[in-house]
């Protein structure tokens, strides 16, 4: 993502040279690198079944979503995957292995930010009925082959898809 403004100083920000240098401040001089913003998800699984969440909010608002979201400071990503599940669903999860790590951009826009994500299989503690939060309108379980055609998040095709090759290989 490229900013115009310094955001330790304010004063304005030179283009960066190309795609794997820093912006620079013509103020301060301060270098400012741009990265992937990290996310953490997680493969909810009960009777076979994958935990998804349909989208109440931008963007994508409407399709379906698997749960996760950004990490904060600091933040582990099994913390954040944990702590992402229990806000969107009210189901608290063991997490198995890593899945995989994906590369996206959040939105449809050739500009939208990169997002690096981190997905992790999990399992539920207990029974408890899963919950939407404000930003889903709808929760379901659904089978491997009896997924949606289309995610919101264009990576999210290719996890599901590997999902369901690791399923099957089982
Ligand atoms: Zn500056």
């Amino acid at each position: 993502m490229h900013f115009k403004f310094c955001p330790a100083c304010g004063g304005a920000l030179s283009a960066a040279a190309g795609p794997h240098h820093p912006q620079r401040c013509t103020s301060c001089g301060a270098e400012h690198f741009r990265d992937s913003k990290p996310c953490a998800g997680a493969l909810v699984v009960r009777h076979g079944r994958v935990l998804l969440a349909r989208r109440a909010i931008e963007p994508f608002k409407g399709c379906w979503d698997i749960p996760g979201g950004f990490l904060n400071e600091g933040e582990h990503p099994e913390d954040g995957a944990r702590r992402e599940i229990h806000e969107e669903t009210g189901l608290r999860v063991r997490l198995g292995g890593c899945l995989g790590i994906y590369m996206d951009r959040y939105g449809g826009s050739d500009t939208a930010k990169w997002t690096l994500n981190i997905y992790y299989f999990a399992e539920p503690l207990d029974d408890t009925t899963p919950r939407a939060a404000d930003d889903a309108s709808e929760l379901a379980w659904f089978a491997p082959d009896k997924l949606p055609p289309k995610m919101a998040f264009k990576h999210e095709d290719q996890v599901l898809a590997d999902w369901r090759a690791r399923v099957s290989s089982q």
